[in-house]
């Protein structure tokens, strides 16, 4: 014997994931016996040999001795022939590397089973011929029935649309589509939910045809697919470069080889346009998924996959675990995206899970944005990762041009309004030529910093290169290693009088725009507008139907509907975002000021960005009106190696939650003591215990520590001796610690 006690489950399709049974360890298997691995086991009364999988070993017994069983044999990599068992690998893998339970794990990466009534799906059909539909559509037109022209538009395009694509994707009422459905213009048509939903749809259809830029990275990408070396793919194309085309061609030659592919959208991204043209290129054979499922939907969707009934799953972070038989490539489009990254244990990111799952499958990953992850970009240029570059824009549409508006002149000019004069001139022009403006108020991150109106100055923290939170007691709250210091009430560097917390919102803003525009049409779009069941993709598509001249909203309109007729798009308080106290910020700002921008002049005519902005001289915000991703990230990377941060170096986050502050600190303190027994390098590499930006949600207290590192085993080492350390004692049971690695 051993010595060692392995916790096994045998049924990982069961409801209740947390049944495990405890085996004994032989000592010739003791080697290979850990998380994640498959074994065969007697189970039941007959001791009947079952496939079960270790979830845990440990040197304490917790059953009597005499009645434990033996494990008979582990399976070696070679027989992992099923899908779940490459899940479960997966699972055992984002434990060891995010730190957390395996069940929690394994709740991740696998579906909970549910019991379902059989449902029915539906699709809407059109019944009209072409020529009736078009006098149809004109009549809806002049009667400026909005909904039914939208519906029966797409309905001209596409023939037959999946019944909750109408509701969801394109905000048709089924009042409406039952009252066209009374006037003879469509049907409603019932499919069978194990049927495939959009059976008879249009599809699989020929892709467009490719550029040369395009083709030729299509050809490179394909003719590496068989090099593990070249497993993962950059695409670095601005925004309507056609990165989604080569996608589409290269999921095509994947499915033609028998293969599927997974291609992961931020949910906001998912529109209408984005699902359909995956519709018109693979037909019935796609499946998509969104956060709004339930878990029997859920597994439903991954039950089709594993049936072999689609090929390709388009969703959400979480459609990244769907278990394909055979799958052959995983797409991440706008890899930068924070969404990426979980915020529940285990707190893994899409992009590395994608890539380790790619290697415990032999697929390919491909990784598309027009403003690249630092993370990787860098991979990209150390070679780690193969870069592609679309330069251009696909359809010949120009980039817009950007003008940048330094609101401290305007200060001094007088002007303390939050529209800038150029910015008021410019939406004025294109309110007479009928063309349409968004204003992007840039809300990132924001946390109630101090800034001088007049020099632009932000209240940093001496020591973490973050600003400074203004919290309720009038005290200034370093979030990072918590520095506290009275408000100042005069700028340090200037002396005006001028300094505050930024605070307008986008109602303020709403109200400014109405009075100084009295005749425009004005939508808002924010967490209040939007909180009904699609209340964002209402708002799009009254935009995109020009029911309005002009579109306020937070960063939730810089992503999906394609605008035409937006020629101008004004950034309201351009650097707000630029002192979150996230290392990131610099980054996220970049990101978002060159989304934004990426939303004018979509149509023919060329598009006006105007950035308001305090920091006219910052790198961030010269690089991204010059739309320069390269010398942005130059001057970022440099900054990162000069802090430490990654992807210059390694951090480990160890967050803590609590209900009892006290105690939680001490916990905390303790964990850091621990790492700065064990971690030889600690000298200024350990930060806090400090409270998280926020520090209290619903009654728990919460609060991190920060461990640097140059490689990413050094900080394994230290996790698994912290979560060691924790399960060896009781003061952790009361207090969740969650790690986050980066
Ligand atoms: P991205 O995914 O990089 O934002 P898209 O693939 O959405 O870019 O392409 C932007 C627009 O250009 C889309 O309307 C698309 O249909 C069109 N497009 C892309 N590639 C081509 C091409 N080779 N020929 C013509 N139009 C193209
Ligand atoms: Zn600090
Ligand atoms: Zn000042």
């Amino acid at each position: 014997m051993s010595g060692m006690f392995a916790d096994v489950i045998v049924d990982i399709s069961h409801e209740k994931l947390d049944r495990t049974f405890q085996y004994l360890v032989p000592e010739e298997l003791a080697g290979e016996v850990k998380p994640g691995a498959v074994v065969q086991v007697p189970f039941g009364k007959g001791s009947r040999l079952t496939k079960g999988y270790v979830l845990k070993v440990t040197d304490t017994p917790q059953y009597d001795l005499a009645k434990m069983k033996e494990i008979r044999e582990v399976l070696t990599d070679s027989s992992r022939s099923t899908c779940e068992d490459r899940l479960v690998a997966l699972a055992a893998w984002m434990r060891g590397v995010y730190g957390s339970t395996m069940i929690q794990a394994l709740k991740t990466v696998l579906p909970v089973k549910k019991k379902m009534r059989q449902k029915e799906k539906k699709s809407v059909r059109l019944l009209l011929e072409p020529g009736e539909a078009r006098g149809k559509l004109a009549y809806y037109e002049k009667k400026n029935q909005r909904a039914r022209f939208r519906l029966l538009e797409a309905l001209l395009e596409e023939g037959e649309i999946p019944y909750e694509i109408v509701t969801e994707k394109l905000n048709i009422s089924s009042a409406s589509i039952r009252g066209m459905e009374e006037q003879g213009v469509l049907e409603i048509r019932a499919v069978p939910v194990y049927r495939n939903p959009v059976r008879g749809i249009a599809g699989p259809g020929a892709g467009t045809e490719l550029n040369a830029e395009q083709q030729k990275i299509v050809d490179d990408i394909l003719c590496r697919w068989d090099d593990p070396a070249c497993r993962v793919s950059l695409l670095y194309g601005v925004t309507g470069s056609g990165k989604t085309e080569v996608y589409m061609e290269v999921i095509d030659s994947a499915v033609r080889k028998g293969r599927q592919a997974i291609v992961l959208i931020p949910e906001i991204a998912l529109t209408y346009q984005t699902v359909m043209r995956f519709y018109r290129r693979f037909g019935d054979r796609i499946s998509i998924m969104h956060s709004r499922l339930s878990d029997g939907e859920r597994y439903d969707q991954f039950q089709r996959a594993k049936n072999g009934d689609i090929d390709v799953m388009i969703g959400p972070r979480s459609a990244l675990f769907t278990p394909f038989p055979n799958l052959g490539l995983i797409v991440i489009d706008e890899e930068h995206e924070a969404t990426y990254q979980s915020e529940s244990a285990p707190r893994y990111h899409a992009r590395e899970t994608a890539i380790h799952r790619a290697e415990l499958e032999n697929a390919r990953v491909i990784l598309g944005s027009a403003t690249p992850s630092l993370e990787a970009y860098s991979r990209a240029l150390s070679g780690e990762y193969r870069l592609y570059v679309l330069k251009n824009r696909a359809r010949n549409s120009r980039l817009p041009r950007a003008v940048v508006a330094d609101m401290r002149k305007e200060l001094l000019e007088g002007n303390r309004s939050i529209l800038g004069k150029t910015l008021h001139s410019e939406m004025e022009k294109r309110l007479a030529r009928g063309e349409q403006t968004m204003l992007f108020l840039n809300r990132r991150g924001y946390s109630g910093f101090l800034s001088c109106r007049s020099c632009g100055h932000v209240i940093m923290c001496p020591h973490c290169d973050v600003s400074l939170s203004l919290h309720n007691d009038n005290r200034l709250v370093c979030h990072y290693c918590g520095h506290r210091e009275p408000k100042p009430v005069r700028c340090p560097v200037c002396g005006s009088g001028y300094i505050g917390a930024f605070g307008v919102g986008t109602q303020q803003v709403q109200e400014l725009v109405q009075r100084e525009f009295p005749q425009a049409r004005v939508l808002r779009m924010d967490l209040d507008t939007t909180r009904g069941k699609d209340g964002h993709e209402k708002i799009l598509a009254a935009f995109a139907n020009q029911e309005a001249d002009i579109l306020i909203g937070t960063q939730m309109i810089v992503k999906g509907h394609d605008f035409p007729n937006v020629t101008l798009v004004g950034i309201l308080a351009a650097d707000l975002s630029l002192y979150a106290d996230d290392y990131r910020a610099s980054e996220r700002t970049f990101q978002l000021l060159a989304q934004a921008a990426g939303r004018a002049g979509r149509g023919e005519t060329e598009g006006l960005v105007v950035i308001q902005t305090y920091d006219p001289e910052h790198y961030c915000i010269r690089t991204a009106a010059a739309q320069d991703y390269g010398a942005f990230y130059e001057e970022e990377m440099s900054y990162r190696l000069v802090a430490g941060y990654p992807p210059a170096r390694r951090l480990l986050s160890i967050h803590g939650i609590g209900r009892d502050e006290a105690h939680l600190q001490t916990a905390m303190e303790y964990l850091k003591r621990l790492i700065l027994k064990i971690y030889k390098n600690h000298e200024g590499n350990v930060i806090g215990p400090a409270d998280e930006s926020i520090a209290k949600i619903q009654e728990m207290y919460r609060k991190v520590i920060y461990v640097k590192a140059d490689t990413a085993r050094e900080l394994s080492a230290i996790k698994d001796r912290l979560e060691q350390y924790m399960e060896a004692n009781e003061g952790y049971r009361s207090v969740n610690i969650q790690f986050n690695a980066e």
